[in-house]
């Protein structure tokens, strides 16, 4: 235990309350479910908005914005979206408060909407709805939108950035003139959002599909990426849907296609959330705290100097302005913490804590012989080095850092995805060695379903290169021709 926090290994769930807690990330709300994001955990988000918005640009799509509030006969019309997403729907039913008279405030019911109206949990309703004016021809498509929203869904186990009721995200509505080219585009998607976990948060990803009984509701088809975190536990960390022509034919979105015919437009929708930031802190974080990837880490260098006097301070205070200036000029974003409120030994523990990726400490020794020392936060490891070329070898350290850290979690998913041959091993390996199982299913949901009762596992996804390969359903021993990846997940 250090800075109250707990040890990932004494208690993984409760180290990661504590980090979030303790590195400033988020706070819990008055509403069950809801988080307070706090400035540094949000500057992190928008380093991930930031990156992802280019990502969505470069392939073409637009931003847009829609209305929180859904009517809720909206909901009635795709038969399996309702299904899927009635249990967790927040309910606006009125427009007014009042007085009662006691001085008690309560909802006036003469102010009764004559529709309710649903918070969004998704927009898909809303947004076909709007569709529907905006497609007449095959020259209206496609249509590439995305929009950065909130959106609630009425969660009953919730877990800070993990599953919140309400959270943040991104959700990309595309509407297509065929099915090859939604479903092109619901695999490019999917491919973005896999570049952004592995390249971005240091973070593999099996690309996948899920099984119908865990598709989003209203799909054709879910692509997913799926990451393991260092208990073992599989976190679904985005999707791509591929919605045929479901939300078209329910909002009556009919196009004249290029042979004159009227056909329904075909759509996909998209999105990552607030959960990335959950799937960041679990699965590169210790027990002093964050490690952020360089490559979304709000401060990448912080500078702290080592002083008694105030003229030693401000001869490194020198030194480091021209460092600070040759780093921004390598986008390097530095952080001089010369408070004089805190000592080095706080300071060190502070950005730490927060997961700064490279630490810089000048003490007037250093400024004497030219040296200042520096500290990777991945490895924990210290090193002396000189001033001369100190901005080129920071840029190639953050450089390895981020590889590194990728390479770790890379080696640990690599470690713990094993394959089982029958249900007996199956159980044995998921208490023994938590993390992925590779096994043969039977493809029915009742099956899934079974397995799931049983040992709390769940097929995470089919995944996209998985090998044709002769097997038996470990469950009912019914023939298989490739295994699908089971696991705990969140
Ligand atoms: P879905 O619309 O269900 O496919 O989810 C879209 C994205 O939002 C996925 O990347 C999910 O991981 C994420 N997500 C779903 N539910 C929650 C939640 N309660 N809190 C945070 N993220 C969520």
């Amino acid at each position: 235990m250090s800075k109250g926090i707990i040890s990932k290994e004494e208690d993984y769930s409760q180290w990661y309350n504590d980090l979030v807690i303790k590195a400033d990330l988020a706070e819990y709300s008055p509403v069950r479910g809801c988080m307070v994001i706090k400035p540094y955990g949000y500057s992190i988000w928008e380093k991930m908005q930031a990156v992802l918005d280019k990502m969505f640009k470069d392939t073409g799509h637009s931003n847009a914005y829609f209305p929180l509030l859904i009517p809720k006969s909206f909901f009635s019309k795709e038969a399996s979206h309702v299904e899927g997403f009635a249990k967790e729907c927040a309910v606006v039913t009125h427009y007014r408060l009042k007085n009662d008279g006691n001085g008690q405030i309560i909802v006036d019911s003469d102010a009764k909407l004559e529709e309710e109206l649903i918070i969004r949990p998704t927009s898909e309703t809303i947004i076909w709805n709007t569709y529907k004016g905006w497609i007449q021809s095959y020259r209206d498509l496609p249509i590439l939108v995305n929009q950065w929203a909130n959106v609630m869904r009425w969660e009953m186990r919730t877990r800070l950035f993990l599953r919140t009721s309400e959270f943040l995200w991104q959700e990309g509505h595309t509407a297509h003139a065929t099915s090859e080219e939604a479903i092109a585009e619901a695999e490019q998607m999917l491919e973005v959002y896999a570049d952004f976990a592995e390249n971005w948060l240091a973070l593999p990803v099996v690309r996948g599909r899920k099984t119908p009984n865990e598709r989003f509701a209203g799909a054709l088809d879910t692509y997913c990426i799926e990451a393991l975190m260092q208990d073992g536990k599989a976190l679904q960390a985005g999707t791509s849907h591929f919605l045929g022509q479901n939300f078209a034919k329910a909002f009556d979105v009919k196009f004249t296609n290029r042979e004159g015919k009227q056909d329904f437009v075909w759509a996909t929708s998209w999105g990552v959330s607030t959960r990335l930031l959950g799937a960041l802190i679990m699965s590169h974080s210790d027990d002093a705290g964050l490690v952020i990837p360089p490559m979304l880490a709000p401060i990448q260098v912080v500078v702290v100097p080592i002083f008694k006097s105030d003229e030693e301070l401000d001869t490194i205070s020198e030194y480091v302005k021209g460092l600070t200036k040759e780093l921004k000029a390598k986008n390097i974003s530095v952080k001089f913490d010369n408070r004089d409120t805190q000592r080095p030994g706080f300071k060190f523990a502070e950005w730490e804590l927060k997961g700064v990726p490279l630490r810089i400490a000048i003490g007037s020794r250093d400024l004497q012989n030219g040296t200042v020392e520096l500290a990777r936060r991945d490895t924990k490891t210290k090193e002396s080095t000189t001033q001369e070329g100190l901005a080129d070898k920071v840029e190639q350290l953050l450089a390895d850092i981020q590889q590194n850290m990728f390479k770790k979690a890379f080696d640990f998913r690599e470690a713990n995805t094993v394959e089982a041959n029958d249900y007996e091993e199956f159980k044995r390996l998921l208490d023994e060695q938590p993390g992925f199982i590779a096994a043969h299913w039977d493809g029915t949901p009742e099956t899934e379903q079974k397995i799931k009762d049983e040992t709390k596992a769940t097929i995470r996804c089919i995944p996209l290169d998985a090998k044709e390969e002769e097997g038996k359903c470990i469950y009912t021993g019914k023939p298989s021709n490739k295994r699908v990846l089971f696991a705990r997940a969140y």
